[in-house]
C-alpha cells in the first residue's frame, strides 16, 4: 500500500514539474522578437501608408513590410536586411535615451 502512495506522489511530482518546463518552451516557440520600426526594411517606405503591413516571420523574428512583394527582395538577402533592422533599432534606441 505504502509503495502505491510513493509511486503515485511520484508520479505527480513528475506531472507538476514538467508542466511549467512544456509551458516554457512552447512560449518560447510562440515569442517573436517584435519589429519595432516604422519603415519597411525594404524600401524605407512607412509601414501602414499602403494598407496593412505584410508580417513574415523570420527565425523567431516579427519582420514587417510595406507589401508583400519586399519579402522576395528580403529573401535574397536576409542577412544584410537582418543587419539593417539591428543598425536601425540601434539608433532608434539612442535616440530616445
Ligand atoms: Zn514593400
Amino acid at each position: 500500500m505504502n509503495r502505491i502512495r510513493t509511486l503515485t506522489v511520484g508520479v505527480l511530482l513528475v506531472a507538476f514539474c514538467a508542466a511549467p518546463l512544456a509551458g516554457f518552451a512552447a512560449d518560447k516557440k510562440a515569442k517573436l522578437k517584435p519589429y519595432t520600426l516604422k519603415v519597411c526594411i525594404v524600401t524605407g517606405d512607412k509601414l501602414g501608408e499602403m494598407g496593412d503591413p505584410f508580417v513574415y516571420d523570420y527565425e523567431g523574428r516579427e519582420i514587417k513590410f510595406c507589401c508583400k512583394g519586399c519579402v522576395k527582395d528580403f529573401k535574397k538577402d536576409p542577412a544584410k536586411y537582418i543587419k539593417k533592422i539591428e543598425e536601425e533599432e540601434a539608433k532608434a534606441k539612442k535616440a530616445k535615451s
